[in-house]
């Protein structure tokens, strides 16, 4: 498969990023949407399949790898600091990330595979576009089976009769960071804004995150309350070596004397945004961890995940592995 035909930019700072993003979203040679004239790259490990798969065809490709401020992982006062272009291979292999906030090292470290997570970044993940059996296919295949809403049809093949698309968000990193109650920095012609990371997902699998066309996320930012927990990331993937989640649990634990100071649960690819776990950190809040605990907080995981037939596992078995793991996970968490 091809890639389309796309002219390519390359700024060297964030501002030329941002003037660039503001020039192609406002003269619209294409009569195309602002978002679908221009699409940042950064690792590519999504963005260029997709492409090839013709589920994007820009006039425009935004390369940014070159913005070297946006790399690194820095102790920033009293947090970490991390730049969006920083590969997930350095996430993983950070001492000082590995030591103060293990669980995204470990979610970091099952994404895709080692040559994916050298070129994949931190922002590239968080961004990441939802996946859909019916979506993440080629053209000839989608035109075959008849396009749907979140690409050039009107009608859901997993929800028939249905308004919205329900392709599931797929990240391996957001849950983590969720859990870490991580803030992420984004730029744009108005300059930076801030925001948590919890605010920046939808919940719809077309506009899935709050990003205008002519904005970047440029950093993330792990505050100093969130470190030293106990952190555990479980994920079920068809391919163990290679493949992205179609469920994902983490968990963090601090606990004082034998019991859980604070707990936080969170879930991936079982919706079309990442979720923090609604009662989970209350549930576990002040109590010794024991099988009952973790098989109940298992069980509020299970009621906040939401799989529909979007993948190859069925959506019965996706939610009960979220019970699974989130138990399992909870126990590891409690037992460090
Ligand atoms: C075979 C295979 C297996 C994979 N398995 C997994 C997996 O297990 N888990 C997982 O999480 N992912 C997986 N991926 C997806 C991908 O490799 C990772 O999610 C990676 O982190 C994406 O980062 P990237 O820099 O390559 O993103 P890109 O492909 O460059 O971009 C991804 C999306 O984010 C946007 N984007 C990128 N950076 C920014 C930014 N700074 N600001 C705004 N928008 C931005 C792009 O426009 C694009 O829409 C897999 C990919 C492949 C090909
Ligand atoms: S959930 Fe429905 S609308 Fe969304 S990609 Fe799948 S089939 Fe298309």
């Amino acid at each position: 498969m091809s890639l389309p035909q796309f002219k390519l930019l390359r700024p060297r700072t964030v501002e030329e990023a941002v003037s660039l993003l503001a020039k192609c979203t406002d003269s619209i040679a294409t009569g195309d949407s602002p978002a679908h004239n221009i699409r940042i790259v950064a690792g590519g490990t999504d963005l260029i399949p997709s492409m090839r798969q013709k589920l994007f065809e820009p006039q425009y490709v935004l390369d940014i790898r070159h913005i070297a401020e946006l790399k690194g992982i820095h102790q920033q006062g009293s947090g970490v600091e991390i730049g969006a272009l920083t590969s997930l291979t350095n996430i993983e292999r950070s001492d000082l990330l590995r030591r103060r906030y293990a669980v995204l090292t470990e979610a970091a470290a099952t994404v895709a595979s080692p040559l994916l997570r050298n070129m994949g970044t931190l922002g590239g993940n968080i961004c990441l576009d939802t996946r859909c059996l019916w979506y993440n296919q080629s053209l000839t295949w989608r035109k075959g089976c008849g396009f749907c809403i979140k690409k050039d049809g009107d009608l859901c093949h997993v929800a028939p009769g249905g308004t919205r698309c329900w392709a599931a968000f797929s990240g391996d990193t957001p849950p983590a960071l969720l859990c870490l109650n991580a803030d992420i920095e984004i730029a744009g012609a108005s300059g930076l804004r801030r925001m948590p990371l919890r605010e920046f997902y939808t919940g719809d699998g077309v506009t899935y995150r709050n990003l205008e066309p002519n904005e970047l996320v440029t950093r993330v930012f792990l505050p100093e309350s969130s470190a030293d927990y106990s952190g555990v990331y479980r994920k079920l993937r068809v391919r163990g070596s290679i493949d992205y989640p179609l469920a994902g649990v983490a968990v963090v634990i601090k606990r004082s004397n034998g019991h859980v100071a604070e707990a936080r649960v969170a879930v991936t690819a079982v919706n079309p945004a990442p979720l923090l776990v609604k009662g989970a950190s209350e549930l576990l809040a002040g109590k010794i961890v024991d099988e009952d605990l973790a098989d109940a907080v298992g069980n509020l995981a299970a009621k906040t995940a939401k799989p529909l037939t979007t993948s190859a596992l069925t959506p019965e078995y996706r939610r009960e592995m979220i019970r699974v793991f989130t138990k399992r996970a909870v126990l590891v968490a409690a037992s460090d």
